[in-house]
C-alpha cells in the first residue's frame, strides 16, 4: 500500500516513476490485514503496561500477545525503546504527530478509490469495539468523547440492546459497544491495492518486478536490477514495509524498528456479521470479506522468517465463537504477516540521512493500510521540494542520528 501510493503520488506530480517489486503490488502484509481504514486511530498502540496485562503475557496466557524468545531477544533494544516512548507522557506527544496522519486518511484514500473505481470494494459504515463487561465500555465511551474533541473523531455509544438489533450475528448478550462512525472497511485489502496499481500503470507508470537487494548507488543517482533489465534513476524510495530493516542495515541503518507479526483465518458464518468488530477486552478483529469472515489476532513477536505459531488464532477463534457462530474456517492455511513497528510508534518518512537521492517510508505498523495514501502525499511532497500538507519532522530518518 505504501509503496505503490507513493509511485502514484510522485507520477501525479510530473516523474517518471517506474515501481519495483519483487512480487506484486498488495500481495503481502497489506493484503492480509483487517482491511480497516482507520479514522478513529488517532493514538498509536502503546505498549500495554498493566502489571496483570504483562503478567498474562509473559505466562502465554490470554489471545493478544505471543512471543518468541528468539524474536524478544533480537528486538529486545527496540521493544524497550517502545517502552519507553509508551509512557503516557511520550505517548501524548507521538499521538499529535500520529494524528495528523490519520486526519487524512479518508480523505486521500477516497481520490484514489474514486480514480481508480473501487468503491465496490469499500463500506463506509463504521467499525465497532465491543465490550463483555461494563466497566470497560463506560470507560470506552468516555475515551471516545475525548477523541471526539480532541480529534473530530465521531462515534456513537451503543448499549447492549442497540448492539444486539445492529448486529443479530451476536448470539450473546455484551455491555455494548463503541461504534466509530467514520472508519471504512475494504472487502479485499489487496485488491484494493493491485486498483491502486492499476492506476498507476493506467496513467503511464512502469510496473516492473526485481529485488530491491540489488539497488545501488550509481553515478548521481540510483540502479536496480529487474526481469525487465536494470532501471536508472535520480532518486529512488524504498518502501518495503516489515523488510525494510533488513534492507536498511545493509546500508549501516539501524532504527529501532521490530515487527509485530499477525495471523488471518476465514470463516463461513451461517448468520453475516454486518460491520466489523474488535473484541476489545481479548484483542482480535471479526471482518467480513469477499472470502468470508476474516479473523485477524494481535501481536506476535517473533523474527519475519521464524516458523508460523498460530496459537493465538485458535485462542482467539475459541473467543470469537463465545460470541457468534463463526461456522468453519476456510479450507486454507492461516495466512501470516508482520506490521512493521518503530519504537516511538512514528513512520520513518523522509531522505536517507547518509545517502543523497534515497528516501525512505515505512515503519507505519498497525496503520500502514490507513495512512498508504497520505504517506505516499507526504513523501511525494517532499521529494518535489513543495510545502508539505503536515511537518515531516517527526517522522524524519534523521530522528536515529
Ligand atoms: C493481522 C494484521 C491486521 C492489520 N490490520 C490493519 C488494518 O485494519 N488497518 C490498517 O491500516 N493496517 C492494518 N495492519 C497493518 C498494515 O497491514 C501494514 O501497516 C501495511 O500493510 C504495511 O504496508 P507496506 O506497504 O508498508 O508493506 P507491505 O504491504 O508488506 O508491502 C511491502 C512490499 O515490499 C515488497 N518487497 C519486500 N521486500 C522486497 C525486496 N527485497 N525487493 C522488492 N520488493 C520487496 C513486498 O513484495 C511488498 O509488496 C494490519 C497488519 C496485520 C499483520
Amino acid at each position: 500500500m505504501v509503496g505503490t501510493c507513493t509511485a502514484l503520488h510522485l507520477q501525479q506530480r510530473g516523474f517518471d516513476v517506474t515501481l519495483v517489486d519483487r512480487g506484486s503490488p498488495g500481495q503481502e502484509t497489506s493484503l492480509g490485514n483487517a482491511g480497516l481504514i482507520q479514522r478513529e486511530a488517532v493514538e498509536p498502540y502503546p505498549f500495554p503496561r498493566e502489571p496483570g496485562f504483562l503478567l498474562d503475557v509473559a505466562l502465554g496466557r490470554g489471545a493478544q500477545v505471543h512471543w518468541h524468545a528468539r524474536g524478544v531477544w533480537q528486538m529486545g533494544k527496540a521493544l524497550l525503546g517502545y517502552l519507553h516512548h509508551s509512557h503516557p507522557m511520550r505517548h501524548a506527544v507521538a499521538t499529535a504527530a500520529y494524528s495528523r496522519l490519520i486526519a487524512y486518511a479518508n480523505s486521500e484514500h477516497d481520490l484514489f478509490i474514486a480514480a481508480a473505481g473501487a468503491q465496490d470494494l469499500v463500506a463506509r459504515e463504521g467499525f465497532r469495539f465491543v465490550f463483555r463487561t461494563p466497566e470497560a465500555f463506560d470507560k470506552a465511551a468516555q475515551r471516545a468523547e475525548d477523541l471526539a474533541t480532541r480529534f473530530g473523531v465521531r462515534s456513537q455509544a451503543e448499549n447492549s440492546a442497540q448492539l444486539a438489533q445492529a448486529e443479530p450475528a451476536l448470539h450473546r448478550p455484551l455491555a455494548g459497544a463503541v461504534h466509530w462512525l467514520d472508519t471504512w472497511s475494504v472487502n479485499a485489502p489487496g485488491a484494493l491495492v493491485q486498483r491502486y496499481a492499476d492506476l498507476f500503470v493506467a496513467r503511464g507508470g512502469r510496473l516492473l518486478k526485481g529485488d530491491a537487494a540489488s539497488l545501488q548507488a550509481q553515478g548521481a543517482g540510483w540502479s536496480v536490477q529487474t526481469t525487465q533489465g536494470p532501471v536508472h534513476a535520480q532518486q529512488a524510495v524504498l518502501a518495503l514495509g516489515p523488510w525494510s530493516d533488513g534492507f536498511i542495515r545493509t546500508l549501516g541503518y539501524r532504527f529501532p524498528l521490530f515487527l509485530k507479526r499477525g495471523y488471518h483465518q476465514h470463516y463461513t458464518p451461517p448468520a453475516p456479521v454486518r460491520q466489523p468488530m474488535l473484541d476489545a477486552e481479548r484483542g482480535y478483529v471479526l471482518a467480513p470479506m469477499q472470502r468470508g469472515l476474516r479473523l485477524t489476532t494481535g501481536a506476535e513477536f517473533a523474527p519475519i522468517d521464524a516458523p508460523a505459531t498460530p496459537v493465538q488464532l485458535a485462542k482467539a477463534e475459541a473467543l470469537a465463537r463465545e460470541l457468534i457462530d463463526l461456522g468453519q474456517p476456510l479450507p486454507e492455511s492461516p495466512w501470516l504477516g508482520a506490521r512493521p513497528c518503530v519504537a516511538d510508534m512514528l513512520p520513518v518518512m523522509g531522505p536517507a540521512p547518509r545517502h543523497p537521492g534515497l528516501w525512505f517510508n515505512f515503519g507505519h505498523a498497525h496503520q500502514g493500510f490507513t495512512m498508504g495514501p497520505v504517506a505516499g502525499r507526504l513523501l511525494a511532497e517532499m521529494v518535489y521540494g513543495e510545502p508539505t500538507c503536515v511537518d515531516p519532522t517527526p517522522y524524519s530518518p534523521g530522528r536515529f542520528g
